[in-house]
């Protein structure tokens, strides 16, 4: 640990536990309450303009993103929501009109990372006007299923159900009157656990971001009390640095071993992402595109899809109606429909799994449109990944 005007500051590269010193957020936090402080700190030394963070609304099946511009409510978002599906790159794009004139510190999972780096090679984020606060991800659970599978597994009424968490494998809820853990190997295999994009997700540290954190490598005496940091660049280390430096948080050196137990962790899980997308690819027999033929035939041409996607942006419009392959008010509309979202978006996936999440119709788009990227990185780029469905 390098020294920082007198007191130990941070480099790209480093790895600390990180914990704060503010005893309201160190109430509410996941773990050492390092994202809300740096966060809040940002904010406070007018390093940014607003954070864009998560809060809970009405119950903990209900995320809601947030714009803060008073540092004092950033404590309200402290904490992890599992059951949070939201992507916050589009947001970025939309509502804040690709933060073009202000600056902004956000928290991201990986997939928020990647749709953000998606929009800025398009030029619609600017990606020099955010600080990126990257958490670990395991991985969310749809809010209606969690409900279901609360009920039907756990036996538990899920409006009762008052935390979650997940911890060592398993998938915690506290309710009046107690709490109970089961292995998310089990619920999975009982056909619950996580969005199935988040099952073949292999982006669990957020490395583009300018610092991952997580609980994973936290032992010791700090175990659950404090947050791992992976500094991932200067921005990231500067801005930790200061914090640290006007005492908002306070670090010390990650533990090696802890620093070879979260390496572990994060290969088993690369693993069990590999083995999803064999199982998930795998079911579609080789015949991809009869599957896609047969499941977009009930589609209502509501185009949640293309709305909520990060990457098919500037064709919205175009699928819309302006189209030559596409008639307008054809229900369901022509293969064509989907077959030039996927062809437009083969090469840039990022696997949130949006599409799908909001599709009323059910239909497994995000399946399909990973698998086709899949493909596509084994024929063109075969460095990036096996072949999808063919194998
Ligand atoms: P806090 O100070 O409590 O801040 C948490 C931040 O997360 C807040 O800014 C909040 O707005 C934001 N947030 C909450 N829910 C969401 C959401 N659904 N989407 C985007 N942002 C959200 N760490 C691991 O090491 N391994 C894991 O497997 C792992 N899985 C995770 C899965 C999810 C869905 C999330 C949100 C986090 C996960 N983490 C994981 C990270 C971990 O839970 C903590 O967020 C991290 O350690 C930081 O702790 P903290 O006390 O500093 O965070
Ligand atoms: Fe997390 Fe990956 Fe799922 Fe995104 S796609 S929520 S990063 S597991
Ligand atoms: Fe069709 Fe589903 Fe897309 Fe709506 S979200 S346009 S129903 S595929």
């Amino acid at each position: 640990m390098a020294l920082f005007g007198g007191k130990p500051g941070v480099k790209k590269g480093e790895m600390v536990y990180a914990w704060t010193t503010d005893s309201e957020i160190a109430k509410r936090a996941e773990c050492g309450g390092a994202v809300t402080t740096l966060l809040k700190y940002a904010l406070e030394q007018k390093m940014v303009d607003a954070v864009l963070a998560v809060k809970r609304g009405q119950d903990i099946y209900d995320a809601v993103p947030t714009l803060i511009t008073d540092p004092k409510e950033l404590t309200n978002t402290a904490g992890s929501l599992h059951c949070g599906t939201l992507l916050l790159s589009k947001i970025l794009a939309k509502q804040l009109k690709g933060v073009k004139d202000r600056k902004i510190a956000m928290t991201v999972k990986g997939c928020d990372v990647m749709g953000i780096l998606e929009l800025a090679k398009r030029n619609s984020v600017n990606r020099d006007n955010l600080y990126l606060i990257g958490v670990n991800c395991g991985g969310t659970v749809s809010p209606i299923k969690a409900m279901k599978m609360i009920q039907e597994v756990y036996q538990v009424d899920p409006m009762k159900v008052t935390k979650e968490e997940i911890d060592k494998g398993q998938f915690i809820i506290e309710f009046e009157g107690g709490h109970k853990g089961i292995s998310i190997d089990e619920l999975e295999e009982k056909g619950f656990g996580r969005r199935t994009n988040c099952r073949r997700c292999e982006y669990k540290v957020p490395r583009q971001a300018d610092l991952a954190c997580g609980n994973w490598g936290v032992i010791g005496d700090k175990a659950g009390k404090a947050t791992f940091v992976e500094v991932c660049s200067d921005k990231g280390a500067d801005l930790l640095s200061r914090a640290v430096k006007a005492g908002a948080l306070a670090t010390e050196a990650a533990n090696p071993k802890g620093i070879e137990m979260r390496q572990k962790v994060e290969g088993a899980m690369l693993k069990l992402g590999e083995k999803w997308r064999r199982k998930d690819f795998g079911a579609l027999k080789g015949d991809l595109w009869g599957t896609i033929g047969r499941e977009t035939a009930r589609c209502i041409k509501c185009y949640s899809c293309i709305e909520n996607c990060p990457v098919c942006f500037t064709s919205a419009d175009y699928l819309k109606g302006k189209s030559f392959m596409v008639s307008p008010g054809e229900v369901p509309p022509n293969p064509m429909f989907h077959l030039r979202r996927f062809a437009h978006i083969s090469d840039t996936c990022v696997n949130c799994g949006q599409c799908e999440e909001l599709c009323p119709m059910d239909i497994p788009l995000a399946l399909f449109s990973h698998a086709i990227r899949v493909e596509g990185d084994a024929i063109f780029e075969p460095k990036l990944g096996k072949s999808a469905y063919t194998n």
